[in-house]
């Protein structure tokens, strides 16, 4: 499809720093062909559709770089616990989870993607789709996305012992996954080793080997809490969850590394000699009362921050304009420093550094020529936007992802004027609403 979205205020960037100008923008074959400024008008009858941008900011599609979409039933289902209390009560509920409910609540959390302007996000799932699935309720998290039109890096949880067959059960399963899914060019792998706590060095390894002979990246939660600190401390000479990920080797492997709310000095430096790209998940972080990542201390030693919202279980929404706002004043608020992680900087956290992370620079994250057609369309006659004083501040500090309009990816429009095109909204709330019940984990007040 030849798109055209004609008269816009275009969010582009300039030697690493955001600019706004108002222009038209064409779409063909997946990709951005052009950016024309707003005296250069196309004939539009050479477009199969016109979107008219007036009155609208056309920007990136935000990325969310950590997260479990079939957590979508979880909200406000274990709320107010302390981190480990909260991870036995979500598990004894995960372990009755098929792989067709992980369909439907992954397409819930993807509804609520689509609605607040995320266009791809990096996931850890806990059920592959069933054999030779790649469609339907059956072919679980690769199917949702599929049929969404969304873009995703979908990991599957590993836990265990490398001597362990239930191990190696979940690696065959998410191998296979991932071959029969090769043919969406919107869809790729990574391996997900859970955390340090949870996944041995020998498994740790075997991952590390795994990643190395097929080309993929990791995707590991790592010092989400003073608990797993204590853990790791005790059954490993004192060593941080950091430096046992390190020993394993596993940083071989392009990582994006969630959470870090108790990195060390010493860990920044580690993360940084292995290029690991940190995901922040501040709400999240705050929710299970885990405290503050040492963001600004990322920053400083060069770090590439990303950002995610983590699962409906821990954070009860997928609204990346909300985790954008919270990393900025909860960094600034734990740094008592106004200047501290600024606008600009969530804004490239969401779009630029997460596609840094998935080494899809240039790709995604950006409108530029060449790129990869990502886009969200905002509605800037809303009281948010009003008056157009700062639209990055607004972006960051006023914006609460219900502006957005139009959503767009890989060249095809999943939302327009609100509407969504590509999944049956009423369907997934009846589905998920069964799945709870199911599952006994409704009317908990
Ligand atoms: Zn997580």
């Amino acid at each position: 499809m030849k798109l055209l979205i004609k008269n816009g205020k275009i969010l582009l960037q300039k030697n690493d720093d955001f600019t706004i100008s108002t222009g038209n923008i064409i779409i063909e074959d997946r990709r951005i062909s052009k950016i024309l400024p707003s005296s250069d008008q196309p004939q539009e009858t050479d477009f199969d559709k016109v979107i008219d941008a007036s009155s609208s900011l056309v920007m990136p599609g935000l990325i969310n770089a950590h997260t479990h979409a079939y957590m979508s039933i979880f909200k406000n289902y274990a709320d107010d616990l302390e981190f480990f209390d909260w991870l036995h009560s979500v598990e004894v509920v995960e372990d009755e989870i098929t792989a067709e409910d992980c369909y439907w609540t992954s397409l819930l959390a993807i509804i609520e993607m689509i609605k607040t302007g995320t266009t791809c996000f990096v996931d850890i799932h806990i059920r592959s789709s069933i054999k030779g699935k790649k469609t339907g309720p059956e072919a679980a998290a690769s199917g949702a996305v599929r049929e969404s039109g969304i873009r995703a890096i979908l990991s599957r949880g590993l836990v265990g012992e490398a001597s362990d067959k239930e191990a190696w059960r979940r690696i065959n399963e998410f191998m296979a996954d991932a071959k029969l899914n090769n043919d969406c060019d919107r869809l790729r792998f990574a391996l997900g080793p859970h955390a340090p706590y949870s996944c041995p060095e020998s498994l740790l390894k075997e991952i590390k080997k795994i990643g190395q002979e097929n080309g993929l990246m990791a995707t590991i939660h790592i010092s989400e809490s003073e608990a797993e600190m204590e853990t790791i401390a005790s059954n490993n000479n004192g060593i941080t969850p950091v430096k046992f990920v390190a020993d394993s080797g596993l940083f071989d492997l392009p990582t994006i590394a969630a959470h870090l709310v108790k990195a060390t000095d010493d860990d920044i430096k580690i993360l940084k000699e292995n290029n690991v790209s940190v995901a922040l998940n501040p709400r999240s972080n705050m929710k299970l009362g885990n405290g503050f990542a040492p963001a600004k201390k990322f920053q400083d030693a060069g770090l590439n921050i990303c950002l995610g919202t983590d699962g409906n279980g821990s954070n009860n929404t997928q609204n990346m304009f909300q985790e954008m706002q919270f990393a900025s004043l909860v960094y600034k608020g734990a740094e008592k420093k106004a200047k501290c992680i600024d606008a600009e900087d969530v804004l490239k956290f969401a779009t630029t550094n997460g596609a840094k992370a998935l080494n899809m620079e240039d790709q995604l994250g950006v409108i530029k020529e060449g790129a990869l057609a990502d886009i969200i369309i905002l509605d800037l006659n809303t009281p948010e936007f009003v008056p157009e004083n700062n639209l990055i501040g607004a972006l960051c500090y006023s914006a609460n992802g219900s502006e957005v309009k139009t959503v767009i990816v890989n060249g095809d429009i999943l939302m327009e004027d609100k509407k969504l095109l590509t999944i049956d909204e009423q369907k997934v709330y009846q589905e998920c609403e069964k799945i709870a019940k199911r599952l006994n984990m409704t009317n908990k007040n």
